[in-house]
């Protein structure tokens, strides 16, 4: 069965199509700018290895952008089918599925309502989500679709880790806890690690850190998520490309005193301004350009750099605390996978563990592989994570 697989956001659309009996990527592509000027869609159409097409074209509105999405895989010359029956179902990512959703759910009325529920929690990203579900009905009426939560996953958690110690009436009311994101993420790369181990799932203590240019750290305990590092949005836990994470909450009031500004624009910064990017006086977001900066001896993107590391290394503490131990740990996402600069420096701080670094293995990129030399205590893998693929597998199991 072919699955498309859509990842909607407020103004691009990311898609691929995956046939979910090989599990082998068809096509792949991209529309941006969605309801802006120069706005357009990549396509690649990957069996036949087309490379990235780019047409440039209005896209007013998402379901302009599902209708360009549905011509480019079923165009004769570059499509990947013959016509829109040969896709068996799509498979939608929604960021925040709150309490309600512990697992991925077949799209009805009812299950689109309760998704609106959740949006006050992610208003950014679940009405962009649902915009994207929206358009794909009008336009592929019959077909199934499928929800995957970002923080399904982390439904598993147990009160302890996933309540703030805040007035009750807050969580009682409005829903205010931990819930974490990149969910798919966790899920599929503790799954991942565990086959490549070659142990059950359930017998493992693995720490998942999916250190992207949004970053988070899971522990997942026999199978379990017990506890994530972001929380009731994704501006918690670890310093990310423009995000604060953890901060003493104090702040906001004194920066909005002191720079007449308003909590939701100080909370703005927190997202937008901060993390590495401030740290680096405004360098860059990007790894790369940080690391480029450090080997020359920028002093600010070092700091940068040192305290995402030292971050990533005291929360890997704080879960091999959490679950008594740590089996596996596991680097995944776009600085997770791809620098073996950052990953030395975390795993610098963990000699007590009996960690030891394969230098040959950490400078290996692109695949599942151990980096941690055989006699290491704890093994260290770098997963390349797989969301799309995570999805479609989900939203196979359901509509099979
Ligand atoms: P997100 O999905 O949150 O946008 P990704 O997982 O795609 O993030 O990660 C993007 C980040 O990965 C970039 O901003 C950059 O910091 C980092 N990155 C990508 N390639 C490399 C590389 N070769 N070396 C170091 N960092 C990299």
């Amino acid at each position: 069965m072919n699955i498309l697989v859509i990842n909607c956001g407020s103004s691009s659309l990311k898609f691929q199509v995956i046939d979910a009996s090989t599990e082998k990527l068809l096509a792949k592509g991209l529309c941006e700018r969605i309801g802006g000027a120069g706005s357009g869609i990549t396509y690649e159409n990957v069996v036949k290895g087309t490379g990235k097409i780019e047409t440039i074209t209005p896209l007013p509105d998402h379901k302009q952008a599902v209708s360009l999405v549905l011509q480019s895989i079923s165009d004769p010359e570059n499509g990947v089918v013959k016509s829109l029956d040969e896709i068996g179902a799509v498979g939608h990512r929604i960021v925040h599925g709150g309490e309600k959703f512990t697992s991925s759910v077949i799209i009805n009325d009812e299950v689109i309502e309760a998704i609106k529920e959740c949006s006050d929690l992610a208003p950014l990203h679940n009405p962009a989500n649902l915009i994207g579900v929206a358009a794909c009905q009008a336009l592929m009426p019959g077909t199934p679709m499928v929800a995957v939560f970002d923080t399904a996953f982390h439904q598993t958690m147990p009160e302890k880790a996933y309540m703030y110690a805040l007035p009750l009436k807050y969580y009682e009311k409005y829903r205010v806890r931990r819930y974490g994101f990149h969910g798919t993420s966790h899920s599929f790369v503790s799954k991942k690690v565990a086959e490549v181990v070659g142990k059950p799932y359930d017998s493992l203590k693995t720490i998942v850190c999916h250190l992207g240019n949004g970053a988070s750290i899971s522990a997942v305990n026999h199978g379990k998520c017990v506890d994530t590092s972001m929380g009731l949005t994704p501006l918690e836990g670890l310093i990310m490309g423009t995000r604060s994470g953890d901060l003493d909450p104090a702040i906001i009031e004194f920066i909005a005193n002191k720079e007449n500004l308003t909590t939701s624009e100080v909370v703005n910064i927190l997202n937008k301004k901060s993390g590495v990017y401030a740290l680096s006086g405004e360098l860059s977001s990007d790894f790369r350009d940080l690391e480029d900066g450090y080997k020359k001896g920028n002093k600010k993107a070092q700091l940068a750099v040192d305290a995402f590391c030292y971050n990533v290394a005291k929360y890997v503490g704080a879960y091999a605390a959490a679950m008594n131990g740590v089996d596996v740990i596991a680097f995944t996402a776009g600085i997770g996978e791809n620098s073996p600069f950052v990953r030395e420096k975390v795993l610098a701080y963990f000699g007590y563990l009996g960690i030891d670094v394969d230098e040959a293995a950490n400078a290996t990129r692109g695949k599942d592989i151990r980096i941690s030399t055989p006699d290491s205590k704890v093994a260290v893998y770098v997963i390349p994570t797989n969301e799309e693929l995570a999805i479609a597998r989900e939203t196979f199991a359901l509509c099979k």
